[in-house]
């Protein structure tokens, strides 16, 4: 939504990850056994694959990053690649979530197996049920949005979160929004935030 509305461009480790573990890259098998445990990946992995996307071009575009970095030492690891090219982050924004919003979000997640879009069987489901309205492909849930991994993933998150918004709040960048509700209104949320801030036109 926010490439829609911004042109920024997205960039989501979770995503990318995902599609090297379908394509069976080698990228891919050295993250799997992470990816579908609900266990993180090794933060000298992730910096060094996340800053080899991070070309020139899309930074003077202006990048939305989902899902990284996710550890102190991915912050400093991308601070450090920022700093060198003189594109310092201009925001971390924390969509704080309850435990129950983000189980019923993940536990009734679909995601299309061809193109990557994103349902959810109440929130926002397709116009045919188990296909994708963009591409037809088939829907299916992801291997980590299974109940006993969700409930590992959010331990795991809940442990990095804290340490990870002291450091950005530390370096004056963080903003909070309240991410409970409906996408348009954490959309809404999060457009009023970056009006505030002068970063777009209200
Ligand atoms: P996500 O789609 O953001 O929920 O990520 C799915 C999975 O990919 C996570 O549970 C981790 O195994 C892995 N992952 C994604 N982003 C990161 C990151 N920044 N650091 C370490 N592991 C990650």
């Amino acid at each position: 939504m926010l490439e829609e509305r911004l042109g920024l461009v997205p960039l989501s480790t979770g995503e990318l990850f995902r599609q090297e573990i379908s394509r069976r890259s080698a990228l891919g098998r050295r993250v799997s056994r992470y990816v579908t445990q609900g266990l993180l990946v090794p933060d000298a992995l992730v910096v060094t694959v996340m800053t080899s996307r991070l070309t020139q071009a899309r930074l003077r575009r202006g990048m939305v990053l989902d899902g990284f970095p996710r550890t102190i030492g991915q912050a400093q690891g991308l601070d450090r690649f920022l700093e060198r090219r003189r594109r310092p982050l201009d925001a971390a924004v924390y969509l704080a979530c309850s435990s129950a919003v983000l189980i019923r979000r993940l536990g009734g997640r679909q995601v299309c197996r061809a193109c990557g879009a994103i349902y959810h069987v109440r929130n926002m489901p397709p116009k045919r049920r188990g296909l994708c309205d963009r591409c037809g492909g088939a829907l299916v849930v992801r291997q980590d949005d299974r109940a006993a991994t969700i409930r590992k993933r959010l331990e795991v998150d809940r442990g990095q979160a804290r340490p990870l918004l002291d450091y950005y709040a530390r370096k004056r960048r963080l903003h909070q929004l309240n991410g409970n509700g409906s996408s348009e209104q954490v959309l809404t949320r999060a457009m009023g935030l970056f009006q505030r801030q002068g970063w777009v036109k209200a």
